[in-house]
Formats: C-alpha cells, structure tokens, sequence
C-alpha cells in the first residue's frame, strides 16, 4: 500500500512537471504594438481610391483585422500618435523612444512592432535604432495601400511584423523596417517609390532578410552600430538641436546658407549632386558658417544611392565639412543632431559617420 502511494505521488509530480513544461513552451512571446499613424490606419471612401486620409484607424480596429495575429504572439496595442508620417515630430520621436525602452527594459515584453506611415519611417527607424537601448527586436511596419483599399497590405505587413518581433533569431538585429515580404535594416532602408508596394529597398547593402506569412530567415548581419552599442541617449531629452538640409542644384545661391545659420541651425545637411559635390560659392559659404557661426555641414547626396566619400573632389579640412559616407540626407540629419545634443564637435563628428 506504501509503495502503491509512492508511486501515485511520483505518477502525479510527473505529470505537473509535464504539465508546467509543456505550458512553458507553448507560452506566447509577448508582442507591443506602438501605432503612430499613416496609410496603415488610412481609410478611403472607396476601394478603388488613391486618395485618403492617413491616420484613421486605430490600433485596435488594426488588430482585429489580422487574422492569426493572436497565434503568433499575445499582442496588445497602444496608440502612440495618429499621423500621416509627414507630420512626424521629434517630439513624437522622443516619447516613441522612451515608451520603446521603458516597455524592453521589462521581462514582460519579447518585442515591438511599430505602425507608421511610410514617408518618413526610414527616419523614425533610424533614429530609434541609434537611441533604443535593447537588443530585443523592435519592426517598423506601413502600408502603401489604406486599410480600405483593394489589395490592402497592411494587415500582412502587420502580421509578419509580428512574427519578426516574436522571433528569437530577430534579437541583437537592431531596429528593422518590414513591409512586402522584406526585412531590413533601419540605417539602409529607403522608401525608393512613391506608390508602389515594393517602395522599401536597402540599395547600398541589401535587405536583411525576408519574410513569408510569418516563416522568416536572416541572410546578413548589420554592421555600423547602434542598440545597446550605440552611445547615443534620449535620457532626459527634450529637443534636439536644429538640423536643416538643402538640397543641391546647378548654380545654386550661396545665400542658402546664410538663411540656415540665420534661422538658427546647428548643423546642415548638403543634399549635394553627385558625390556630395556643391558649387565653390556654397563650399566656400560652409567654411565661413563654420568659422563664424560653428556650424557643421555634412556633405551627402541627392543621388539615391552611393557613398560620399571625404577628401574626393575637393579636401573636406579646406572647408571644415564632413563626408556622410552612405548616410542618405535625412539619416545624415539624425546623426548630426544626436551628435550635437551630445557636444560632439567638428574633429570627432566624421568618426561618428563612418560607425554609426
Ligand atoms: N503620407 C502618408 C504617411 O507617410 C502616406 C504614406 C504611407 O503611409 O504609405 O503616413
């Protein structure tokens, strides 16, 4: 009889055992969802309709419109904002941050999915990749279409934003831009269309990796820092000093810059013509509002692709200007702003282009 009990004791500690084990592997990672707007949450009056109103639907609505959503994470969502991303705002970018790394410095939360409008999300990506102190992935998703389109692909992008945050093989991979099937990475990405639903490319380095109704791979790694690596903090921030950029064209009026500095820009960003070129007048306007003003200009490329490399045509300690590498403009901008908040100065600021 005392054996019998003993052995209907062990008989129910293995089953529990079984039983606590079992509901551990089959625990759901625990997926945010951060709205902010755009034509993901865009409606239109008909299906058939290019024209609409970015910023309609909330997080919620969105949600219920993913089937298998809830299968692949216990998501739960939170309106940031509601805005066509044109009318992203740093300060929009700061609290965004600050939720980012309040949520992922607890045990709770596996991982984030950001909702946004496709104009500018290669900067809000590229901003929180340098500011999120986290190695948990964080997903940018958008839609090219409104949710009440024909052909709407929202709800996939979301669902595959999902299972990109959910997934353990996305962690130490930096903040990333999912929408029509790709992966990439925030400091590459660019929205290279206006309409097109194959509108995000990485064009300097390729994407990261795909993603096909939730079955994802990774084919590289990136390489510049940023996360935890990254030296740049929104800790007590509450505004970044003034960037603006100007974008280069023949026989451009040197007075540009003058209007700049007198507006009271910190840096400026050259949107220069081929290898971040710009007219001698310019050139020679960037020195004196540097030597009079101590502001730093960064030479990029209206060009879509390419680096811009310092010293090519003309040396860059001449005019006291920084090459942005492969930084486009409005990722140039981010980074001189982080920069300057941060007092770094002219002599260390091109490092900062060539690992950030
Ligand atoms: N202007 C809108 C936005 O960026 C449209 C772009 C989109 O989301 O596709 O929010």
């Amino acid at each position: 009889m005392k054996y019998l009990n003993v052995k209907i004791v062990t008989f129910l500690i293995a089953v529990t055992i079984t039983v606590v084990g079992f509901a551990q592997e089959t625990e759901l990672p625990n997926v945010k969802i951060l709205a902010t707007g755009g034509t993901i949450a865009g409606s239109a009056s008909s299906a058939t309709s290019g024209s609409y109103e970015a910023g309609q639907i909330g997080i919620q609505t969105m949600i219920n419109a993913v089937p298998g959503i809830k299968k692949l994470a216990d998501v739960s969502g939170e309106q940031i904002a509601n805005v066509g991303s044109q009318d992203m705002t740093i300060a929009i970018w700061l609290k965004l941050a600050n939720r980012i790394n309040e949520l992922l410095a607890s045990d709770d939360v596996d991982g984030i999915v950001i909702t946004h409008g496709t104009d500018t999300q290669e900067e809000t990506a590229y901003f929180l990749s340098l500011v999120v102190k986290s190695d948990k992935p964080v997903v940018l998703t958008g839609s090219m279409r409104s949710s009440t389109s024909i052909s709407a692909e929202g709800p996939l992008n979301l669902y595959n934003a999902v299972a990109i945050a959910s997934n353990k093989e996305a962690k130490g991979k930096g903040v990333m831009v999912s929408l029509n099937d790709q992966i990439h990475a925030a400091r590459d990405v660019s929205k290279m269309n206006t309409t097109n639903v194959n509108s995000f490319q990485s064009p300097i380095k390729g994407m990261l990796g795909g993603v096909f109704y939730g079955r994802l791979g990774f084919f590289r790694e990136p390489n510049t820092k940023f996360g935890s690596k990254s030296k740049f903090s929104v800790d007590g921030v509450r505004k970044l000093p003034r960037v603006d950029i100007i974008y280069a064209y023949a026989d451009m009026s040197p007075d540009l810059i003058d209007v700049h500095v007198k507006a009271g820009a910190k840096g400026i960003v050259i949107a220069g013509v081929g290898n971040g070129n710009m007219t001698d007048a310019i050139l020679n306007a960037a020195k004196k509002a540097y030597e009079d003003h101590g502001v730093i200009v960064i030479r990029s490329t209206r060009a879509a692709t390419g680096w811009v490399l310092r010293d090519n045509e003309f040396k860059d300690d001449k005019y006291y200007t920084v090459a942005s590498g492969d930084l486009n403009p409005s990722k140039s901008r981010i980074l001189l702003m982080l920069a300057l908040s941060e007092g770094e100065k002219l002599d260390t600021i091109q490092n900062l282009f060539y690992t950030y």
